[in-house]
């Protein structure tokens, strides 16, 4: 079945920027307050209050648009969108018609190694509404709900993406890519669990060499990459088997239940018409100078792409470069390593192994790692002037990590230092060689293997710490003697 279609996806993303204030009055934008305290006649929707637009918005939007190769509208203007639901006051919510701020981009994605270019059909600004808090476990079985309208009002920017994304695998990469981008401007937190990053999916399937689009369904309630990934793969299963049974697929919006693993139909989608657009108008339309454009251009920071480019010039391979730069925490603890210690594989080794796995168990990440950029060095300067071995380094990174404690200190309290003595590891020598006749006479006889077994019991004899090298070389020189 799956060689007989093509999946056809866009992707809808929103993401809540950290504005100071909100995107139409001066109320702060804040997460986890008291319901309703951070509410006024403006976001409140009162009759009689007018918005002020929060340049900084447009600051962001316009950020936004440059780093994915969109074009920056000269001429822009906000729209009421009209429609009726508890958590919007007003009754509309502000966005943008058909001149939005930015269009015509693209993103080049890498999927497992495969490039491919997404277009970006347009990003607009509009305001989030609030949050509507059910009583009872699932919305259907809710009792009641209760209103908090401090998200209202909150700036977001909609990119919506072109029908280029073919498979669900390319779908999660253009979305954890695009994070990637939005973090290192530093225009929002991104976090799909807090909703200040938000994606719904397009979804449709062809018959494979047609070029007419299928019946497309709009998938929401996706909080995790993951989800994402699942729900594509799931819907893409779905219409696959609908097409095959005969059964036709309307255009809808569906629902993914992650706890089942399938999508659930909510409702036949809503057209344009529905919504009654029309311009705002208490909104004056927004002149975008190119100067103002050309200035923001000038103060972009550092992309993934242009970073990637950097820790490969620095001598990463490609796929070490790709993954530290695919999170902005995790470049900046490298660079931050890289400027007292200038080894880069050492450095992203370390990062992407041991480092990465006690993260992801402790379920923290590279922005507050017990061990610090600072402890790291240390540990691979040791490591560096063979003052530790590596496989002792492991033990003190654990430590490290469990403790807090600097490297130093550790190997210090523990008497952890490499012994490189020949004397000492000549004696060590000496009494494994005693205890293991058997050994001795396989290597004596032609069996070179043995000798590892040999080293291996020196080293546990000094508890790991003897020099590998040192007692290699001394174990060969003994047994041919
Ligand atoms: P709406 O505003 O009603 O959601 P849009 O025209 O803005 O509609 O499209 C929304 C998204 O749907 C875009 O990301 C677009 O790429 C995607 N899309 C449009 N047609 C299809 C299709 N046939 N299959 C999959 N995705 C589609
Ligand atoms: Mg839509
Ligand atoms: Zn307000």
């Amino acid at each position: 079945m799956y060689d007989k279609y093509q999946p056809v996806i866009g992707l809808e993303v929103h993401v809540e920027l950290k504005t100071k204030s909100k995107i139409f009055c001066t109320c702060p934008v804040a997460f986890g307050c008291e319901p309703n305290t951070n509410v006024c006649p403006v976001c409140g929707g009162l009759p009689g209050s007018l918005p002020v637009l929060n340049k900084e918005v447009v600051n962001m939007a316009i950020k936004l648009g440059l780093a994915v190769n969109c074009q920056i509208a000269e001429y822009t203007d906000f729209y009421r969108k009209n429609y009726f639901y508890p958590d919007l006051p007003s009754n509309y919510q502000i966005t943008q018609g058909d001149d939005p701020i930015c269009a015509k981009g693209y993103l080049e994605v890498d999927t497992d190694g495969v490039k491919t270019k997404v277009g970006i059909t347009r990003i607009h600004m509009e305001e989030d509404a609030g949050k509507l808090v059910h009583s009872g476990d699932t919305i259907s079985t809710s009792q009641y709900a209760m209103a908090d309208f401090n998200r209202t009002g909150t700036p977001l920017l909609e990119i919506v993406s072109e029908p280029d994304i073919r498979s669900a695998a390319e779908a999660r990469a253009y979305l954890e890519q695009l994070k990637a981008i939005v973090e290192y401007l530093d225009i929002s937190d991104c976090k799909m669990e807090e909703g200040s990053l938000r994606c719904d999916a397009n979804i449709s399937v062809m018959p494979k060499g047609s070029d007419v689009y299928g019946t497309r369904v709009e998938v929401k309630n996706l909080n995790s990459f993951k989800a994402v990934q699942k729900a594509i793969e799931y819907e893409i299963y779905r219409q696959m088997c609908a097409l095959e049974d005969g059964t036709p697929l309307t255009q809808e919006t569906r629902t993914w239940d992650d706890g089942k693993g399938v999508t659930l139909s909510m409702r036949s989608k809503e057209s344009a018409q529905d919504y009654r657009y029309f311009p705002d108008p208490n909104l004056p339309p927004v002149y975008v100078s190119r100067e103002w454009v050309d200035g923001i251009k000038a103060s972009l920071p550092e992309l993934p792409k242009e970073r990637k480019a950097r820790l490969i010039e620095l001598g990463l391979p490609e796929y070490d470069a790709k993954i530290i730069t695919s999170s902005k925490a995790m470049a900046d603890y490298f660079d931050a390593c890289y400027d007292k210690f200038n080894e880069a594989k050492a450095i992203s080794n370390w990062m992407m192994g041991d480092l990465s796995a006690a993260l992801n168990n402790a379920g923290q990440d590279f922005k507050n790692s017990p061990v610090t950029p600072d402890m790291l060095v240390e540990l691979l300067k040791f490591i560096a002037d063979d003052t530790i071995s590596g496989k002792i380094a492991k033990t003190v990174f654990e430590e490290a990590f469990q403790t807090g404690k600097a490297p130093g200190d550790i190997v210090k309290e523990k008497g952890l230092v490499q012994i490189k003595d020949t004397g000492a590891i000549g004696e060590m020598v000496d009494q494994v060689i005693a205890a293991n006749p058997q050994s001795v006479a396989d290597f004596k006889a032609g069996k070179k293997q043995a000798i590892g077994f040999l080293v291996g019991q020196v080293m546990k004899l000094s508890q790991g710490k003897a020099n590998p090298g040192m007692v290699n070389k001394l174990l060969q020189e003994k047994l041919s003697e």
